[in-house]
């Protein structure tokens, strides 16, 4: 399945230019608890409908963003670079690893 991805730097690119980072999570407090600290590494909403999700341009710009999607339709609503400095800003446990990051 294809469909146009808006990247907020280079515009309407073919998704598969893309890295799909999950949906966007919270990270949980300074000191979590277990049922906190797993809940945030294995559970998704996983909605059928209107999703927040990461998103990172790996044939593009490099960029980091999320996307508001429809997961019934494909269709983008909206795209937005994120302040870092809010807290649900760094991409979940599902996401890649950067190209200059060693693999684990
Ligand atoms: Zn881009």
């Amino acid at each position: 399945m294809s469909f146009l991805l808006p990247c907020p730097h280079c515009g309407p690119r073919d998704v598969n230019e893309y890295q799909c980072a999950g949906e966007v999570t919270t990270r949980p407090e300074a000191s979590p608890s277990q049922r906190e600290l797993a809940s945030y590494v294995y559970f998704r909403q996983n909605v059928a409908g209107i999703q927040r999700e990461w998103w990172f341009h790996r044939l593009g710009c490099e960029a980091w963003f999320q996307a508001e999607r429809d997961t019934r339709t494909n269709e983008v609503l909206s795209v937005e670079l994120v302040d870092p400095a809010r807290r649900d800003a760094a991409p979940g446990p599902e996401a890649p690893a950067l190209p200059d990051t060693p693999a684990a």
